[in-house]
C-alpha cells in the first residue's frame, strides 16, 4: 500500500498530495525573488490517527520499524547502505563545576558517513530518488550538504552534482571529488551557488536537494529527535542547535512535533537557535513581518548565511514553542572548540562548536537537575584552517641540540 502522507505550506497552509515531487508551494513561491528567504516551504504530515491506533496495539512498533511510518519512503531497502544517524550521545558531568548539578548530553553527528549532520537529509532525499526512479541529484552547499550528497550518492550508485562557493573549505571540496561527484565551484557566495542550482534544476530536470527548497531535507533531519527521544531517559529541558539556513532546527522541531501529535511526548523542549554574531539573520528577525538580512561574516562557514532560506518555517517553530536565539562571537566559537576537544576529546567544526559556545553562555541560568543537550553537527577535520590561528605548532626538534629539560 502506498504511503499516506501529504504536504502543507508553512505560509498559506494549502495542502498537496504526494502523487508527485514537490518543492515549494507554487502559490507562495511566486513571491520569491533572488535574495529573499523561501516562501512556501512545505511540511510533510502523516496520518497520525492511523499511526496512533497501531501504537495502541503494539506500543513499540514505531521503534521496531525505525519510524518508517513517519518518513515519506516505502521501505528501508532504498536507504543508503551506510550507517546514517544513530549517532552517539555522550553524557557527562565531567569538567563541569561541582556546583553545576545538571546533566550535559553531547549528541555527536561527526560519526555520520561523511562526518556531518547533513547525511540525515541526503539519505532521505537519495532513498526517495531511488524509489522514484531518479538518477541525478543536484545541490548547492556551503560544503557539508555537498560532500554529504556526494558520499551518499556514491553509496547508492546515483549521480551527484554539487555547486559550492569557491572559498568552501578544502577538506569539504576534497570529499566531493573523492566521492566522484561533479563539482561546480562558483565565483561567488553560497547564495549565488544556490540560485544557480535552481536554474540548473529547471533547465536540466535534475532532482534538487537544496536545503528547505526540498521538503525532504527537513524530514530527514527530524530523525535526530526520534533518536534523542530514545537515547535519553527524559526529554531535554534545553537543546542547543547551531543555525544557518534554519533547516536543522526546523527538523529538530518537526521530529518532536510528530511525537507530540502521536501523544508520545507531552511538550516540546526549550530550544536555542545559536548563531554567530556575524551571521545572525534568523534570530535578528524573529519578531518582524518584513525581515532585513545582512551580509554574513563568520569563520563558522557552515552557518555563514546571507539569506536564511528556511526563515519562515524556523521562525514559526521558534515563536510557537518559545524557542530563543543566542549569538556567539567567532572568538567564543574558537574557545568552545578548544574546550570540547581538550575536555571531551571531541574535535568538531566551528559551526558545531558554536552550539557549545551558546550553551556556555546560557549555563549560569540552568537550574539544578535539568537535562541539557548540545547538538555537535560536524567533524573538526573538515575545517582545520579556522582553528589553526589559535594553535601554537611547536618547532621541530633539532636532534643535535636536543635538551630534555625543555619539555
Ligand atoms: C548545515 C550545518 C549547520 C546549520 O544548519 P542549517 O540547516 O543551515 O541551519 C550547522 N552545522 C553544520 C556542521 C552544518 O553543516
Amino acid at each position: 500500500m502506498a504511503k499516506e502522507y501529504f504536504y502543507t505550506c508553512v505560509n498559506c497552509s494549502a495542502s498537496y498530495s504526494n502523487t508527485r515531487i514537490h518543492y515549494l508551494c507554487p502559490k507562495c513561491a511566486k513571491d520569491n525573488t533572488d535574495g529573499t528567504a523561501l516562501k512556501g516551504v512545505l511540511k510533510v504530515l502523516y496520518p497520525y490517527d492511523t499511526i496512533k491506533a497501531k501504537l495502541n496495539e503494539e506500543s513499540d512498533y514505531l521503534k521496531k520499524s525505525d519510524y518508517l511510518d513517519l518518513l515519506p519512503i516505502e521501505n528501508y531497502s532504498s536507504w543508503p547502505p551506510l550507517l546514517v544517524g544513530k549517532t552517539p550521545v555522550y553524557s557527562s558531568n565531567q569538567a563541569l563545576n561541582a556546583s553545576d548539578k545538571f546533566s550535559l548530553h553531547l549528541k555527536v553527528e561527526s560519526s555520520n558517513p561523511t562526518f556531518s549532520f547533513k547525511d540525515r537529509a541526503s539519505a532521505l532525499v537519495s532513498a526517495f530518488a531511488k524509489e522514484n526512479g531518479i538518477q541525478t541529484i543536484v545541490a548547492a552547499s556551503t560544503g557539508n550538504a555537498g560532500s554529504s550528497l556526494a558520499g551518499i550518492c556514491a553509496s547508492q550508485k546515483q549521480k551527484a552534482i554539487i555547486l559550492v562557493p569557491q572559498k568552501a573549505p578544502k577538506a569539504k571540496l576534497t570529499q566531493v571529488l573523492m566521492y566522484g561527484a561533479q563539482l561546480i565551484p562558483v565565483q561567488g557566495n553560497y547564495d549565488q551557488a544556490y540560485d544557480l542550482s535552481l536554474a540548473l534544476t529547471e533547465k536540466k530536470g535534475w532532482y534538487n536537494r537544496n536545503t528547505a527548497f526540498n521538503p525532504l531535507t527537513i524530514e530527514g533531519k527530524k530523525t535526530v529527535s526520534f533518536e534523542l527521544y530514545e537515547q535519553l531517559i527524559q526529554l531535554p529541558d534545553h537543546l542547543f542547535v547551531p543555525v544557518g539556513d534554519g533547516v536543522i532546527i526546523a527538523g529538530v522541531y518537526k521530529g518532536f512535533e510528530d511525537l507530540l501529535a502521536l501523544g508520545l511526548i507531552t511538550k516540546i523542549p526549550h530550544i536555542f537557535a545559536v548563531q554567530a554574531e556575524g551571521s545572525s539573520n534568523l534570530i535578528d528577525n524573529l519578531n518582524t513581518e518584513n525581515p532585513v538580512f545582512k551580509a554574513a561574516s563568520t569563520l563558522a562557514d557552515s552557518i555563514s548565511v546571507d539569506i536564511p532560506r528556511n526563515y519562515y518555517m524556523a521562525k514559526d517553530f521558534l515563536n510557537r514553542y518559545n524557542g530563543e536565539g543566542i549569538k556567539v562571537t567567532d572568538s567564543e566559537i574558537l574557545e568552545a572548540s578548544q574546550l570540547l576537544a581538550g575536555q571531551f576529546g571531541l574535535f568538531v567544526e566551528p559551526a558545531a562548536a558554536s552550539a557549545y559556545a551558546g550553551f556556555l553562555k546560557f549555563k549560569h541560568k540552568i537550574v539544578k537537575n535539568e537535562e541539557v543537550v548540545v547538538l555537535l553537527t560536524g567533524n573538526g577535520l573538515k575545517d582545520i584552517a579556522s582553528v589553526s590561528s589559535v594553535l601554537d605548532f611547536p618547532d621541530a626538534v633539532d636532534l643535535k641540540h636536543f635538551n630534555a629539560d625543555l619539555y
